[in-house]
């Protein structure tokens, strides 16, 4: 079990910690700010700071057996704290914040794409959404102006939780950009970017849709026929 501190504040780029558990599986924390690769969104890497100076670097993050736990995987031949014992956890913030970033550009392209998705990834160079839907209702220029048009608004992103009874009540709140969170604990975490977008979602967003910034469609290709797929990027 660790306190997953990137759920109620994305932004915290470092925390203390306590080591829970070292084995081959990797390291667990009683707390993290770092998001286990899930839902599209890539785990993430950056350093442990241990209190006789030395450092291990973090090269991934992976969900464990349960819901809440979460492993980090040490980068080959580092020398691994002892259980007990407490460290700094300090995120690649740059990357990390790339993926806050194109996340949320994702939850706005789901909007402007009005159409079943199928799948989807981020990346801290680009993101991308395959969605279920013919080519020829896709207009690149008219979805970029879309996406920067949403950007523009400067609308709040919010997180909010609800009873899983809830959402299953109102299932359309469910798009599934492959991005649902965890079930089972009894609650759902729900993300709101105003006006624009709802639905139940693990991972980690900017607070305003300004942050992510002017972004290019890259390209549009068929991934079957039923399948087309449209990758994002910020713009240079
Ligand atoms: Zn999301």
């Amino acid at each position: 079990m660790s306190e997953l501190l990137f759920r109620t504040d994305a932004y915290l780029r470092l925390c203390t910690a306590t080591v829970t558990a070292v084995d081959e599986q990797g390291l667990q924390f009683d707390r993290t700010v770092f998001y286990p690769n899930g839902g599209g969104q890539p785990g993430d890497s950056g350093q442990l700071l241990r209190q006789d100076g030395s450092t291990v670097v973090i090269s991934n993050t992976v969900k464990g057996a349960t819901a809440d736990a979460v492993l980090h995987l040490p980068a080959e031949g580092s020398s691994l704290p002892q259980v007990g014992e407490e460290v700094t956890l300090v995120l690649d913030w740059d990357r990390r914040y790339a993926h806050m970033r194109y996340h949320t550009a994702l939850h706005l392209l789901c909007k402007v794409v009005a159409a079943p998705v199928t799948g989807g990834q981020v990346a801290a160079d680009k993101a991308r959404l395959d969605f279920a839907v013919e080519m020829d209702a896709l207009d690149k220029e008219a979805i970029e102006a879309g996406l920067n048009a949403l950007v523009a608004a400067a609308q709040p992103v919010t997180a909010r939780w609800v009873d899983e009874a809830e959402l299953d009540a109102n299932p359309e709140l469910v798009k599934t950009m492959s991005v649902s969170p965890p079930r089972g604990t009894g609650t759902v975490r729900l993300i709101e970017v105003t006006g624009t977008d709802l639905q139940p979602c693990g991972g980690t967003h900017v607070h305003n849709t300004a942050e992510v910034g002017r972004l290019v469609v890259q390209k549009i290709r068929s991934e079957g026929k039923q399948n087309k797929r449209i990758i994002i990027a910020f713009a240079s």
